[in-house]
């Protein structure tokens, strides 16, 4: 594990729309490991390591890992005039999981608050919460205005040696092991196509501007495995912690190409990496199927526990599966041509 690197990835703000912060981060990460690295209109951050070796005389392929770099958030929509702020959800915020959470407004300068119910019921709405800064309202108007972006202030956190716990491993994990894969690869047969999308949280949204350009043959998400826990029965997320990274069958918006999927599945027994089969949310994949005459793609991923919470967890060993997983495809996707030419 790259500690340091994820560390790094997961306390850089960066909430769907205003990614630029992760954006640059990774942008540095991808330009001297790429071939190329450039930003597209929507945002989205594309590094490209082309092919160094051929595959029979055939064009490489061109294959995409794509990663979301925004997490779920807030935006200022009201201060009143004590200061209180009112906040609107930039993404899907579970209001049962941010009560007392500390944020961090970003107004002219930064500033500390915390979540606090406005009545005392025991489950508030969103609509039923304020953020309190502690500070005089005329101090907070000079600081803060609507609009301004917020973001959940936890930091990183190694609860033991195996476990960590973050705000956003939904979906930094997937950014960590698409930059630890793009570091790590050898010599290709296809055109590696890293891609940090923007506002996936919204519905999916930066992902599709990027693959219209590229024109993938095929792709591969990396997102977080919905992961069975204390509220979460093993029935509704068949995904354990520490038993093998993600591979998802299907999830709301995407049927993982079989053929893919099977290619993923005989990967992992090949190399013997650890794995699990999963069935997910919605995610990236959907978008590079989807784009031009389609694509073979799928979603890999740690199990994470709580994701949409501020207190997600995963499992080094799962995280370390997943980046071997994608280096192993990266490796032999070239066979796949037979599937895309
Ligand atoms: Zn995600």
């Amino acid at each position: 594990m790259n500690n340091e690197l994820l560390e790094k990835v997961c306390n850089i703000p960066g909430i769907p729309g205003f990614e630029d912060p992760i954006q640059e981060f990774v942008m540095g990460i991808l330009k001297p490991n790429c071939d190329e690295a450039y930003r597209d209109r929507m945002g989205n951050v594309i590094g490209l390591k082309k092919a160094r070796k051929q595959d029979n005389n055939q064009e490489p392929l061109r294959v995409i890992l794509a990663a979301h770099a925004d997490e779920i958030g807030m935006m200022v929509k009201h201060i009143d005039g004590d200061g209180f702020i009112r906040f609107a959800p930039v993404g899907g915020l579970n209001p049962q999981a941010i009560v007392s959470q500390r944020v961090i407004i970003h107004g002219r300068k930064s500033v500390n608050g915390v979540i606090v119910p406005t009545s005392g019921d025991r489950t508030p709405a969103l609509k039923d919460m304020l953020i309190d800064t502690g500070l005089p309202g005329d101090e907070v108007r000079k600081l803060i205005e609507v609009g301004d972006v917020i973001t959940f202030a936890q930091e990183l956190v190694y609860l033991n040696e195996k476990v960590y716990m973050s705000r956003n491993f939904d979906d930094r994990l997937g950014t960590y092991c698409m930059l630890e894969a793009v570091k790590n690869l050898g010599e290709t047969c296809v055109d590696v196509y890293a891609v940090s999308t923007v506002q996936e949280e919204k519905g999916v949204r930066g992902m599709p501007i990027a693959a219209f350009a590229i024109k993938p043959d095929m792709g591969i998400a990396i997102d977080g495995s919905p992961t069975w826990g204390a509220h979460v029965s093993k029935v509704d997320n068949i995904c354990a912690m520490g038993q093998g990274t993600g591979i998802y069958l299907m999830d709301g918006l995407t049927i993982g190409d079989r053929r893919l999927v099977k290619f993923l599945f005989d990967l992992c027994e090949k190399y013997d990496i650890p794995y699990q089969r999963n069935i997910g949310g919605g995610t990236d994949a959907s978008a590079i199927q989807r784009t031009g005459i389609g694509a073979l793609a799928t979603t890999i991923g740690a199990p994470t526990r709580y994701m949409h919470s501020t207190v997600q967890l995963a499992h080094g060993d799962d995280i370390e599966a997943t980046v071997k997983l994608l280096v192993k495809f990266l490796e032999n996707a070239h066979e796949l041509g037979v599937l895309v030419r």
